[in-house]
């Protein structure tokens, strides 16, 4: 179990990691609040996705910004390259 924000290249330690049932809920000053299933935050596939965590991120910011929490599990990469920001603006910077 994670003491500080698992998505890869934050691991906020003021992040509140608090355990429910099968999930992680995290309050992360950077990333923001989201839940994700433990097994998730464990796998080397998710730490090992870092060109997606962008994506990931736009999406807690805007599901956050809708005042809901979301819940990150195994279709975590769908969501992260529908959010993830253009190939234009990867090449030209943000
Ligand atoms: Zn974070």
């Amino acid at each position: 179990m994670p003491d500080s924000c698992p998505l890869v290249g934050c691991q906020s330690k003021s992040a509140k990691i608090r355990r429910i049932p099968d999930n992680i809920h995290v309050t992360c000053p950077v990333c923001g609040d989201f839940v994700i299933v433990a097994t998730l935050a464990a796998t080397a596939d998710f730490r090992q996705d870092p060109d997606l965590i962008e994506g990931l991120r736009a999406y807690i910011r805007a599901e956050n910004e809708a005042d809901r929490v979301p819940s990150l599990n195994s279709s975590w990469k769908r969501l992260a390259e529908a959010y993830q920001p253009s190939a234009f603006s990867k090449l030209f910077g943000k």
